[in-house]
């Protein structure tokens, strides 16, 4: 029997990805497809919209069309996020959605008591084993400056990416520090020498970078850069759309990217 997910977010480029991919998927089936309630593309069939044959599941503006699925993946904004833990009631979650205030966090965080939620910034499997490096490198080389750099297109929202967030807590958890103690976002100014232990996180904004991230590591005469690069956005989406054939029907509770892909 097939899996049911809804989208939420469906005229997003994200989203438009996510519906693309589940439409090609053999186990998987479209439920839902929800758009602002702003959107010029609600009414129309998701399918169309996704670049895909018409599927006969045109978009909605309610989030309630959501209910009933076996999974909800959403890549859209935090606020419509905030919105849509409001309304689930059960289902499995995937998102993707990042820049979330701290209420919403914590209303992922509560709605995991309810249900099977899978909250990543990033859904790339390259990304995830990056993620896995840095934190033995940081482990590794104790005295070594450490920086953070970003790249993304200029539509982007959030500042800086939740994977340089998911990275600079990485380092931390790594070195046994906290995040608020050590991190600096950006410099300007006088701002005097780097104290020890300082993680520089950077955000540059251009044209159209699907997304790259870089951990430099720097001490004792010597440079280690880790990086990744993503050049097609449609590896989030097949990212987060393994995740949602992975989650469903499975226990309540928390999980990550790496219980996905079996990392550890
Ligand atoms: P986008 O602006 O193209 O798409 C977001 C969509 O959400 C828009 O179409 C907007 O109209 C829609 N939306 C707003 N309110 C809504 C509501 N109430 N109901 C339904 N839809 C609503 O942005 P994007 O590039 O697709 O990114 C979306 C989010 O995903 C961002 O937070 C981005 O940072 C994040 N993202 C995450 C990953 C990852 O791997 N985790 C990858 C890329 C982007």
């Amino acid at each position: 029997m097939s899996t049911t997910v809804a989208v939420v977010g469906a005229a997003g480029r994200m989203g438009r990805l996510v519906v693309a991919e589940l439409l090609d998927h053999p186990s998987l089936s479209l439920h839902a497809a929800v758009v602002s309630a702003s959107s010029d593309a609600r009414g129309v069939d998701a399918g169309v919209l996704a670049g895909r044959p018409a599927c006969g599941v045109p978009t909605r503006a309610e989030l309630a069309a959501v209910g009933g699925a076996d999974v909800v993946v959403d890549f859209s904004t935090p606020g419509a996020l905030a919105a849509l833990l409001e309304v689930l009631d059960g289902e499995a979650l995937v998102s993707g959605t990042t820049g979330l205030e701290d209420s919403t966090a914590a209303a992922l965080g509560g709605y995991a008591e309810r249900a099977a939620v899978l909250h990543a910034a990033n859904f790339s499997t390259g990304v995830a084993a990056l993620r896995h490096l840095v934190a033995q490198a940081a482990r590794a080389l104790p005295g070594y400056d450490v920086e953070i750099v970003e790249v993304h297109h200029h539509h982007k929202r959030d500042a800086p990416s939740g994977t340089a967030a998911a990275l600079l807590g990485d380092v931390a958890g790594a070195r046994g520090v906290e995040v608020a103690d050590v991190a600096v976002y950006g410099r300007a100014g006088l701002v005097g020498a780097r104290p020890t232990g300082e993680i520089g996180v950077h955000a540059v904004r251009a044209g159209d970078v699907v997304g790259e991230h870089a951990v430099w590591l720097v001490g004792g005469g010597e440079r280690l850069v880790i990086s990744h690069a993503a050049h097609d956005r449609a590896v989030f989406a097949r990212g987060a759309v393994r995740a949602a054939q992975w989650i469903a029907g499975r226990a309540v509770g928390r999980y990550a990217i790496r219980d996905v892909l079996d990392l550890d």
